[in-house]
């Protein structure tokens, strides 16, 4: 079978070598891809917001199977206009994917569906984001702004300066929609879970590292590094946030007429009185695809398209093997801030032969070098028995990398390293 892949990042060259490796693959297409992805499919110019022509190129390389990578797509509809042309496709439509594009959205869905999640009020403008903050919350106080920020629409204010300096923002071009949530205590975990829209597949889970500092210090980023199994989110817990989280927001989707097809990645704090929902996301984690398919052990081309072809309860649990994964992000220096394009990376091949997996994001050829091309630029993954080894791991492979311009954390799995 032909398959296309959407996307460019570490998270696809994860998701391309895991596709290669399937026994029923002929041709994987990317788009547009990047050098690592080029490994491993026919890279093509596509632009992904014309969704006319994303339906032409499938027709003509005839394309069974489309995964969309990354969220714009997603939340833009282009599974929508494939799956009215009748292509099987690994990602939710339009409808379904506001559980990501719009936090009001998906806050008015867990009130409706009686989901644990952080108290929380919509406002469309200054004024009523300041009467809701007088009435109704106490300081920490979580400010965001509704819509796909990548991250940078979340402030925790701890006083009313705080929150007042937050509003200017938001508001700067005028009245904008924001959603004040009540502070969470706890530590946060995700979860994976694949949905053909009525069946759920437990699809593993992992902790990611936001900031770009050691010991969590800095601006927060695409994410830094990751390590999968989450050992906090314990069977139980797991249970519980499926039961209590995921499986109700499936079935209120689906009961709603607008299914979710995909990946569910719930973004969970565990607090005190069990796991509460943060926000979910409508595709894999990036980095956190890193890891996962670096423990998956079964044939992701067969469990892609089950779920795009609503065949998910035929399938057995998905297999992932007993280690632990960890992946280290090597950003270009300046990141997340303006990211120094163009430095030389080298020995990305003597880090693999360490036994490191290197998943390429923001790269790009200049004649016979590889160069940094944006701000997160390799995702150096490894495996081990345990955490420890998996760190170690990871980190020859890093160190086995010749990237001047370059810089990492070093402390990736620290809070599991402490336990
Ligand atoms: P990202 O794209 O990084 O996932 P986002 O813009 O979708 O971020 P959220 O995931 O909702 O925003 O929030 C970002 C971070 O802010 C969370 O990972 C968490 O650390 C913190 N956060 C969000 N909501 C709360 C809350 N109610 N209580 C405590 N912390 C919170």
């Amino acid at each position: 079978m032909n398959v296309l892949l959407l996307g460019s990042g570490g998270r696809e060259h994860a998701l391309a070598w895991k596709l290669a490796q399937s026994p029923a693959l002929d041709t994987l297409y990317a788009a547009p891809g990047n050098p690592g992805i080029a490994a491993h499919a026919t890279c093509v110019a596509l632009d992904a917001t014309d969704h006319a022509a994303v339906v032409a190129f499938v027709q003509g390389h005839a394309i069974g199977l489309v995964v969309i990578g990354p969220e714009a797509p997603l939340v833009d509809g282009l599974a929508d206009s494939l799956r009215a042309a009748d292509v099987p496709v690994f990602g939710p439509g339009k409808a379904a994917a506001q559980l990501e594009g719009s936090k009001g959205f998906t806050k008015d869905l867990c009130r409706r569906a009686d989901i644990p999640t952080a108290g929380y009020v919509r406002v469309n403008n200054r004024a009523e984001a300041e009467a809701a903050l007088a009435s109704t919350f106490s300081y920490p106080v979580v400010i965001k702004a509704d819509g796909l920020a990548a991250g940078k629409g979340v402030v925790i204010a701890i006083s009313e300066a705080e929150a007042a300096a937050a509003f200017d923002t938001m508001f700067e071009a005028g009245d904008a929609p924001v959603v004040l949530e009540e502070f969470l205590d706890g530590e946060e975990a995700s979860l994976f879970v694949l949905t053909d829209g009525v069946t759920l597949l437990p699809f593993g889970s992992a902790q990611d590292h936001k900031r770009v500092g050691e010991g969590d210090t800095g601006p927060n980023t695409g994410g830094m590094g990751a390590y999968s199994p989450a050992p906090v989110l314990t069977p139980a817990l797991e249970r519980r946030a499926i039961d209590e989280i995921v499986a109700p927001t499936v079935k209120a989707l689906a009961d709603e007429g607008t299914p979710f097809s995909g990946v569910l990645y719930a973004g969970l704090m565990l607090t005190a009185t069990g796991p509460k929902l943060i926000e979910y996301n409508a595709r894999f984690g990036d980095p956190e695809c890193q890891v996962l398919m670096a423990r998956f052990r079964g044939d992701l081309l067969a469990v892609m398209l089950a779920v795009a072809q609503g065949r998910l309860a035929d399938l057995p649990a998905a297999d992932f093997s007993d280690e632990v994964a960890m992946t280290v992000v090597l950003a270009a220096a300046g990141y997340p801030g303006t990211p120094r394009v163009g430095g030389a990376i080298r020995g990305i091949d003597a880090a693999e032969a360490t036994g490191a997996t290197v998943f390429q994001a923001g790269t790009r050829r200049d004649g016979d070098t590889l160069v940094a091309a944006g701000g997160r630029v390799l995702a150096v993954t490894a495996t081990g028995s345990d955490i420890r080894s998996a760190r170690d791991a990871a980190y020859r492979g890093v160190d086995a990398i010749d990237f001047a311009d370059g810089f990492c954390r070093r402390d990736i799995g620290w809070r599991e390293l402490a336990r």
